[in-house]
């Protein structure tokens, strides 16, 4: 019975000592555990909370960002080729008028760039300015004689500093009492580049027209006038109305005996008879008219008010249209009817 007692205690504290230990060692594994836990690294902790949706979302995100790079790069890439070829446009057409049918730009792109500050010079290429087009109109000046008669008067210089503020010279067919009554605005017109001439003394038909004689009297009295103010002979002559029907043959060979050259015109612009704007209209169509004359066009005028009132609106015709106004000279040869 002792023996049986002994055996019990032993068993008892084995069995004690084997739990003992079971428990120690599940302890420890436990505790192993929790440190390889806590030794993990924060993405995988996450990642592994990180429910699947999330995850798809950031491998698409990735993949758009590349898919936006690559466009990126190939829109550089075209971008960079764009600016070589316009580079290469540039330089091929520099030499050239930049006509626009050649190279057409939309209409948003043709205003942004003449908005911009440095377009201007462009746009001068690209589109003619106005001044181009009349010259490209009127290529070659065609020039044109206007001839006052019957002065001076006391708005002979007005009439003088209008034709000089439009650039044209003219010519005058001056009475000899008038140039002595005058006598600064003959000078003026000698100093301006004008051009100086007999227009008679009496203007009167019936007394200068009724002989060589009184046709040369008249003219031979006013040329020492003219020369006396200017210090010039003057051999160029207009006589009073026109030379027909009035002045006969011989008349006109003494004149030209004298070694004077008798002017008449081809255009009458009528003021004398208009005393008004009408005589500008006039002369517009006359001009018309003879747009494919060969010859001097000399335009009839005189020194009146009205004429000089209305000069101004003449004188812009004749500029924009190309026409250039000369005086009349002794080289030339004379316009007869
Ligand atoms: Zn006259």
């Amino acid at each position: 019975m002792r023996m049986g007692k002994n055996s019990w205690v032993k068993g008892t504290f084995l069995c004690s000592l084997a739990v003992g230990i079971i428990a120690s060692g599940a302890f420890t594994i436990y505790n192993f555990s929790e440190k390889v836990k806590a030794n993990e690294p924060s993405i995988q902790k996450d990642s592994r909370k990180m429910p699947l949706k999330k995850v798809g979302e950031t491998i698409y995100q990735v993949n758009m960002d590349d898919q936006f790079e690559k466009e990126r790069i190939q829109e550089k890439k075209h971008a960079d080729l764009g600016q070589k070829q316009q580079k290469v446009d540039e330089e091929t057409h520099s030499d050239e008028q930049r006509p626009t049918a050649k190279h057409p730009v939309p209409n948003h792109a043709a205003t942004k760039r003449m908005n911009t500050p440095n377009s201007s010079k462009q746009e001068t290429n690209v589109v003619p300015p106005k001044e181009d087009k009349s010259k490209t109109v009127y290529s070659s000046k065609r020039t044109i004689y206007l001839t006052f008669d019957d002065g001076p008067e006391s708005y002979t210089e007005d009439i003088l500093a209008s034709l000089e503020k439009y650039h044209f010279k003219a010519t005058f067919f001056m009475l000899d009492g008038n140039i002595k009554r005058y006598p600064n605005a003959v000078k003026e017109m000698v100093t301006l580049g004008d051009s100086i001439g007999i227009h008679g003394v009496t203007h009167n038909v019936k007394l200068f027209y009724a002989s060589e004689k009184s046709v040369l009297g008249e003219i031979n009295q006013t040329n020492p006038t003219l020369k006396t103010i200017t210090g010039e002979d003057s051999y160029l002559i207009r006589t009073p109305y026109g030379s027909y029907p009035y002045m006969t043959e011989k008349e006109r060979k003494a004149v030209s005996a004298g070694g004077y050259m008798l002017w008449d015109w081809n255009i009458d612009s009528q003021d004398w008879y208009y005393k008004d704007e009408r005589f500008v209209k006039n002369v517009i169509n006359q001009l018309k008219q003879k747009s494919k004359h060969k010859g001097p066009i000399v335009i009839l005028m005189h020194e009146k008010k009205e004429t000089l009132k209305y000069l101004p609106k003449l004188l812009d015709y004749l500029s924009i249209h190309g026409y250039e106004g000369k005086a009349i000279s002794s080289s030339m040869s004379p316009v007869h009817f």
